[in-house]
C-alpha cells in the first residue's frame, strides 16, 4: 500500500492508474505512464517511479518544478502528506491549500541563486500574489523583504512581524494618507511611480521633517510575451516613468531637487508569467544604462537596482518556466558586465517575485454540484467556487489543470467545462477539462492556484471567501479562516 506522498512535477500529475494489480501508477499529463514501485520505498521517504525516475518526497531542489503531491492507492490525491478528502472534511470547500515546504523551497531557491553569485542581493516577496499574515511571516523567516502596494498589504506585513525597513511600497496612485503612513512607519523604500507621487512626497517630507528613501519606477518600453493585462513595462503602461519619452530623466532631476527625498535607486517590473529570460536581460541592460547616465549627468550613484518580478509558473503541461538559477545568472551577468563597462560601483540587486514563489504551491479544492449536459454542445460541471475566488480565467483567460481528487485511478473519459456559481456566463474556471465523468459530490482539485487567486478573490454575489490552509509533513494548519455571510454583511448599515 502506497501511502507515502510522492513529489510529482506539477503539470505532470497523475491522471489515471494502470490496473490495480500493477500497483499504484501514474499517467502523467504528457501522456507517459509510470509504475510506482511502492514495495521498495526506502527510508528517507523516497519512492521510485518507473523508467528509473527517483523523486524524493521532499520538493525537488534541482529546479524542476515540483510540488509535494501524491496519490494513494484507491486514487486519492495527497497534498504534502495530507489526503485531500481529509482537508475537505475538516475545512470545507472551496479551499485554498498551500504546500508550505514548496513555499519555503521557492524562497530558498531565489535567495541561494542570487546570493551564491552576488552577495549584495535581496529577494523581495511581491505580496500581491498571495497576501496573508502567514505568508508574509514565512517570507520574512526565509530572509525575504516584502513588497506591498496598498494599506491592507502594508498592515498585513507589519502585523505578521516584518520590520518596516524590510518593506517596499508600490502603487501608481498612492494617497497622501498612505504616503504619510509609510513615512511615519519608516518603510524601507517608497517606489515613486509618477510626478504626483513625487509632489506628494515633497509636500509631506517638508511638513513632517522626515526623509524618504525612494526608488524611481521606470518603464523601459519592453513588452514581454505574456497576456496584455499583465504586461507592465511597455510604453503604453499606467505604471512608472517612461524611459523612451524622457520622463524618467526628468523624474531623476526633480527627485534630486526634493530635499526630503534620498534617491536610492531605480526599479522596473515588466510583467508577469514570463518564460523567457531575454526581456529580463533587456530590462537589466536598460536600467544599468540609465544608471550610467545618472552617474554621468547627475553624479548620482545608485545603491539599489530593483529588477521587479515576473518569472512564470507551470499551469499547463507544455509550460516551461524559467529555472530561477538561470534567471539569476543572466541578471547578475548583465549587472556585473555593465557596471564594469560603465565604471559604476556594483549596486545592491533586488528582485521582486510573487507568482513564482507561491503559484505552484497552491491547489484549490472544490465540491462538484450541478451537472448540465447540453447534447452536442458541452457538459457544464458546476463547482462550489468560481470567479469570486479565482477571477483569473475570466480576467485574462488563464488556464488550469484539474483532477477528480478521489478518482485518480479511473480513466479520463469525459471532456467537461468546469463552471463557477457566479451569475455570469463568463464564470468558467476550466474549459475542456479531461476527467473521469464527474458526479455530484466529487472533489475537484485545481492546480497551481497559489498566486493571484486568494489575493484577487472578491465577494461577488456576496459569496464568502474560502479559507486558506498550509499543509506540511502530513499536517494542515488554518492560516486564513473561511468568511461567513455575517462577515460579508458586517459593513452594511441596516436600513432604518
Ligand atoms: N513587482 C511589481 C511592482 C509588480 O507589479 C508585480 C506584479 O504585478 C510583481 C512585482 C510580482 O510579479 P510576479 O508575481 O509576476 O512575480
Amino acid at each position: 500500500m502506497l501511502d507515502e506522498p510522492l513529489a510529482i512535477p506539477l503539470g505532470a500529475l497523475a491522471r489515471r492508474a494502470l490496473t490495480p494489480d500493477e500497483g499504484p501508477s501514474l499517467t502523467l499529463l504528457d501522456g507517459s505512464c509510470y509504475r510506482v514501485d511502492a514495495g521498495r520505498t526506502p527510508p528517507g521517504r523516497r519512492v521510485r517511479i518507473g523508467r528509473g525516475w527517483r523523486v524524493a518526497s521532499q520538493p525537488a531542489t534541482d529546479g524542476r518544478q515540483a510540488v509535494l503531491l501524491g496519490v494513494k492507492r484507491g486514487g486519492t490525491l495527497v497534498v504534502s502528506g495530507v489526503p485531500v478528502p481529509t482537508l475537505a472534511r475538516e475545512f470545507g470547500t472551496p479551499l485554498y491549500v498551500m504546500d508550505e515546504a514548496r513555499l519555503r523551497e521557492r524562497c530558498r531557491t531565489y535567495v541561494a541563486s542570487l546570493r551564491e553569485r552576488y552577495a549584495n542581493s535581496q529577494v523581495v516577496f511581491a505580496s500581491k500574489a498571495f497576501c496573508c499574515m502567514a505568508m508574509c511571516r514565512l517570507a520574512h523567516d526565509e530572509g525575504l523583504y516584502v513588497d506591498v502596494a496598498s494599506p491592507g498589504e502594508l498592515a498585513t506585513a507589519v502585523r505578521a512581524g516584518v520590520p518596516a525597513s524590510h518593506l517596499l511600497l508600490h502603487g501608481n496612485n498612492k494617497t497622501p494618507d498612505e504616503l504619510r503612513g509609510a513615512l511615519e512607519l519608516g518603510v524601507g523604500r517608497i517606489v515613486l511611480d509618477n510626478f504626483y507621487d513625487l509632489e506628494l512626497l515633497d509636500a509631506l517630507t517638508r511638513k513632517t521633517g522626515r526623509t524618504a528613501d525612494v526608488l524611481l519606477r521606470l518603464t523601459p518600453g519592453i513588452e514581454p510575451h505574456t497576456h496584455r493585462a499583465i504586461q507592465t513595462g511597455g510604453v503604453d503602461s499606467k505604471f512608472g516613468f517612461g524611459m523612451l519619452d524622457g520622463t524618467a530623466r526628468e523624474a531623476v532631476a526633480r527627485a534630486l531637487d526634493v530635499h526630503g527625498i534620498r534617491l536610492r535607486g531605480i526599479h522596473c517590473h515588466i510583467g508577469s508569467q514570463i518564460f523567457d529570460v531575454e526581456p529580463f536581460v533587456q530590462s537589466a541592460e536598460a536600467l544599468m544604462e540609465f544608471a550610467g547616465w545618472m552617474a554621468r549627468d547627475h553624479r548620482v550613484v545608485i545603491d539599489d537596482l530593483n529588477l521587479g518580478g515576473g518569472p512564470g509558473v507551470r499551469y499547463l503541461p507544455g509550460d516551461r518556466p524559467l529555472e530561477i538559477d538561470a534567471y539569476a545568472a543572466a541578471l547578475i551577468e548583465v549587472v556585473r558586465r555593465r557596471a564594469r563597462e560603465l565604471g559604476l560601483p556594483l549596486p545592491r540587486v533586488l528582485v521582486e517575485p510573487g507568482r513564482s514563489i507561491v503559484g505552484d504551491a497552491g491547489v484549490t479544492l472544490y465540491r462538484v454540484g450541478a451537472i448540465k449536459p447540453i447534447p452536442g454542445v458541452r457538459t457544464y460541471v458546476a463547482v462550489d467556487g468560481g470567479m469570486y475566488e479565482n477571477p483569473r480565467p475570466a480576467l485574462y483567460q488563464a488556464r488550469y489543470q484539474s483532477v477528480l481528487a478521489e478518482r485518480l485511478d479511473e480513466p479520463c473519459t469525459a471532456t467537461v467545462t468546469i463552471a463557477g456559481r457566479c451569475c455570469e456566463s463568463g464564470d468558467v474556471l476550466i474549459w475542456d477539462a479531461v476527467l473521469p465523468a464527474p458526479r455530484a459530490d466529487d472533489l475537484l482539485a485545481v492546480f497551481s492556484t497559489g498566486a493571484y487567486n486568494y489575493s484577487m478573490a472578491s465577494n461577488y454575489n456576496r459569496y464568502p471567501r474560502p479559507a486558506v490552509v498550509f499543509v506540511s509533513d502530513g499536517r494542515a494548519r488554518l492560516v486564513v479562516q473561511r468568511e461567513t455571510v455575517d462577515d460579508v454583511l458586517a459593513r452594511d448599515v441596516p436600513p432604518a
